[in-house]
C-alpha cells in the first residue's frame, strides 16, 4: 500500500471477475478451466464474505467450527440438544460406538470361552 491509496481501481477488479465469471461458464472451455476460474471465484466469494461479517458473526463463525462430531465429522453445531451427547458427539453416533463396542464384546467372551 502506497500512502492508503488505492492501487487497484474497483472497475478493474470488476472486470477481472467479471472475465472469470464468463470463463467459468463458458462451454468454450474443457471442464477443468471452467473449474479452476470457479474456484478462483468460490476463493473471492468467501473471502469477501468474511470482510463483510460483523466480529460477532466471525466469533460465530469460529465457534461452529469447534462444534463437529468426532465420530462422522459432521457439524454438531445446527443439532437439537436432544440429540447431542456432547458439542463433540451427536447421540446416534455414541449409541453407534457402543453397538459396536458391546458386539466386539461379545465376540471377545466367545473366543474365551
Ligand atoms: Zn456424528
Amino acid at each position: 500500500m502506497s500512502g492508503g491509496i488505492t492501487r487497484i481501481a474497483p472497475e478493474s477488479i470488476i472486470s477481472e471477475l467479471t472475465n472469470w465469471t464468463i470463463e467459468a461458464k463458458s462451454w468454450y472451455n474443457d471442464g477443468w478451466t471452467r473449474q479452476h476460474y470457479q474456484n478462483q471465484l468460490d476463493r473471492i466469494f468467501s473471502h469477501v464474505d468474511k470482510m463483510r461479517m460483523s466480529r460477532e458473526e466471525l466469533e460465530m463463525e469460529e465457534e461452529k467450527a469447534k462444534w463437529v462430531c468426532t465420530e462422522c465429522g459432521k457439524s454438531t453445531f445446527d443439532t437439537d440438544y436432544d440429540y447431542l451427547v456432547s458439542t463433540t458427539m451427536h447421540l446416534g453416533c455414541q449409541l453407534e460406538l457402543e453397538k459396536d463396542e458391546k458386539f466386539r464384546m461379545t465376540e471377545e467372551d466367545k473366543l474365551t470361552i
